[in-house]
C-alpha cells in the first residue's frame, strides 16, 4: 500500500468516526517552547492544556514533523527519520480510553477491503504503564490480546507529560512483530528493531504540579476533562504494509537512496558503511525539500540553521560515496515527484525551493574546498612534527570556520592515518555553547521580547519533550 493511501486511509476513517479533519501545521512549531513541530499534538496544544477551547470535539491531522534528537539514529536504525509525518487522532474531553483503543485496534486490523489497514492480529504487541490494569483490561477486552503480548514500561517510557505542571498521564504503544529475521523474541522490551514501534497512545488523564524530572512529579488529581493524544509514525506502517527493511526504503524516500546510489555508483546493500550513508542522504534531502518548503531558508541559528547542517550531511555523505559534483540537482528533483502526491505546493514552488537548496550546496563545497586546503596542511605539519593527532583547536576551528562537522574532520583524519584530540573539541564546543548560554540570558534578562527566548533555543535547540520522548536539550 502506498503512503499516500495509507495517509487517505487514516482520514477517511477518522472523519467517518466523526472526527474534524484538520490540515497538517508548518513544521515550524507556534509553540514558543519548540523550534520544530516534532508530533502531530503540537498544534493541539491549546485545546490539550485546556489554554483555549477546542473548536471540535474530535479531530484528526497527518501532520509533518522534524526531530532534530534522531539525526544520529538516521540511517543506522530502521525506524528514525529527521522529518516524517505522524497521523494523529485526538479527542478533547470526548472518548478516552476504550474509545482510542478501540479506534486504534479497528483501523490496523480490518480488512483492506473494507478499509482499514489489514495487519494480522497475531503480529501486533502493546505496552502499557506499570499500574494501568484499565487499558490493559481494554487490549484483552477489544482486542483479544493475550496478557503476554501486553507488556509493562515505567515512567521513562510510558507516561507523557510536558515537564510542566499541567496534564500528564500514562500512554500505550503498538508495536508490529516484524518476526525472527529482525531480532529476538520477547516483545518491545526485548527487541525495538524486531517489534518496530507504529503508534503511541496518549490517556491525559492527570493534573501534574511540580515537575522534578521525566519521571519525578507530583499528581494532583484527575483532571476533569480527559484528553486522547494519538500519533502513528507514517514511515514506519508504510514499512511495514509494504515490506521493506526500514523507512529509507518506502515508496517516498526509496527513488532519492537509488538515484545516490546510482550517482555513485555504489550497489545498495552491498557494504554497510555505504548503505548508511545512502540513508542519510535520503532522508535529509527529504527534510531538507520539507523545511524549505515550509519557507525556512539557511542560516546560522535556529531552524535556519538545523536545515544548512542536514545540507551540509547529505552533501559531506555524498562526497564520502565518491561523488564531488553537485549533487542536490541531481536529487532534489526526485524527493519533490514523490512527494508532491502528498504535498502539491512542492511542485508549484520548486524554483524558488530548488534555488535556496542549491545556493546552499555551492556555498558549503566552496567551505569545504578551503576547510580541505587547511586540513592537509595541518596535517603535513603534524606528521613533519612527528605528531599523531589534530588537536582538539584545530578541529574546533573546521568546524566553526569552515562548517566542517566533527565527522567530516575525523573521517578526514582516519584517512590520512592521523587521530584527533577529539575531548578537546567537544570542550571546546561546551565552552563556545556556555558563552552562548550566558549572552542569551544577558539578552532575555534586559527585555520581555519573546524573539529573544527564540533566538536562545535556536541557538540550544528545542526541548523535545512535549513529544513524550526524553526530556533533555539538545545542543546543536
Ligand atoms: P522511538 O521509540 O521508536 O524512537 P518514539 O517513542 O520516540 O519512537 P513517539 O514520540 O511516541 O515516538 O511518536 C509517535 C510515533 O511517531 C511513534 O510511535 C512512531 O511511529 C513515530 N515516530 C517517532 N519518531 C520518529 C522518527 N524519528 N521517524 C519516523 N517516525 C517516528
Ligand atoms: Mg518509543
Ligand atoms: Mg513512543
Ligand atoms: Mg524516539
Amino acid at each position: 500500500m502506498q503512503t499516500a493511501e495509507i495517509r487517505r486511509r487514516w482520514l477517511e476513517f477518522f472523519e467517518r468516526n466523526g472526527h474534524t479533519v484538520v490540515p497538517s501545521a508548518s513544521l515550524v512549531s507556534n509553540d514558543p517552547s519548540l523550534m520544530f513541530t516534532v508530533a502531530g499534538m503540537v498544534p493541539f496544544i491549546p485545546y490539550l492544556t485546556a489554554r483555549e477551547p477546542a473548536p471540535y470535539p474530535r479531530a484528526t491531522s497527518v501532520q509533518k514533523c522534524l526531530r532534530t534528537l534522531d539525526i544520529e539514529e538516521v540511517g543506522k536504525t530502521s525506524r528514525h527519520g529527521t522529518f516524517f509525518q505522524m497521523n494523529g487522532n485526538f479527542s478533547f474531553g470526548d472518548y478516552f480510553k476504550e474509545g482510542a483503543i478501540g479506534f486504534a485496534w479497528e483501523l490496523l486490523t480490518s480488512s483492506v477491503e473494507a478499509g482499514g489497514y489489514g495487519l494480522d492480529p497475531e503480529k501486533l504487541w502493546v505496552t502499557v504503564y506499570l499500574d494501568d490494569d484499565e487499558s490493559a483490561g481494554l487490549w484483552k477486552r477489544l482486542a483479544g490480546l493475550p496478557e503476554e503480548r501486553i507488556q509493562r514500561r515505567d515512567k521513562k517510557d510510558n507516561y507523557w507529560h510536558t515537564g510542566q505542571p499541567g496534564p500528564g498521564g500514562p500512554c500505550s504503544e503498538i508495536y508490529y512483530d516484524r518476526g525472527p529475521a529482525y531480532g529476538r523474541e520477547g516483545g518491545p522490551i526485548a527487541d525495538e528493531d524486531r517489534y518496530i514501534e507504529i503508534w503511541n497512545l496518549v490517556f491525559m488523564q492527570e493534573m501534574l504540579g511540580e515537575v522534578r524530572s521525566k519521571v519525578d512529579f507530583d499528581v494532583l488529581g484527575d483532571l476533569p476533562a480527559k484528553n486522547i493524544d494519538t500519533g502513528m509514525g507514517l514511515e514506519r506502517l508504510a514499512c511495514v504494509l509494504q515490506g521493506v527493511d526500514n523507512m529509507y526504503e518506502i515508496d517516498e524516500v526509496r527513488p532519492v537512496l537509488d538515484r545516490a546510489a546510482q550517482l555513485s555508483g555504489r550497489r545498495y546493500g552491498a557494504v554497510h558503511a555505504d548503505d548508511v550513508r545512502l540513508r542519510v542522504v535520503a532522508d535529509h534531502v527529504r527534510s531538507a525539500l520539507m523545511l524549505i518548503g515550509d519557507g525556512i531558508t539557511p542560516s546560522n541559528e535556529g531552524p535556519g540553521y538545523v536545515l544548512r547542517r542536514l545540507i551540509r550531511r547529505a552533501v559531506r555523505a555524498m562526497r564520502l560515496l565518491g561523488v564531488e559534483d553537485p549533487c542536490l540537482p541531481q536529487l532534489l528533483p526526485v524527493s519533490r515527484d514523490v512527494m508532491k502526491l502528498s504535498y502539491p505546493e512542492l511542485a508549484a514552488e520548486f524554483a524558488r525551493i530548488s534555488s535556496v537548496a542549491y545556493a546552499e550546496e555551492e556555498a558549503f563545497r566552496r567551505t569545504l574546498v578551503q576547510g580541505t586546503q587547511i586540513f592537509d596542511s595541518t596535517v603535513r605539519e603534524l606528521k613533519a612534527s612527528g605528531g599523531s593527532a589534530l588537536s582538539g583547536e584545530r578541529a574546533f576551528a573546521l568546524h566553526d570556520t569552515y562548517g566542517f562537522p566533527i565527522d567530516l574532520t575525523l573521517e578526514m583524519a582516519s584517512e590520512a592515518g592521523v587521530g584527533v584530540d577529539e575531548d578537546g573539541f567537544r570542550r571546546l564546543m561546551a565552552e563556545q555553547r556556555d558563552r552562548a548560554k550566558a549572552d542569551a540570558r544577558a539578552k532575555r534578562s534586559g527585555g520581555v521580547d519573546v524573539t529573544v527566548f527564540r533566538d536562545a533555543l535556536a541557538k540550544h535547540g528545542p526541548t523535545d519533550w512535549l513529544a513524550y520522548t526524553h526530556l533533555r536539550t539538545e545542543s546543536r
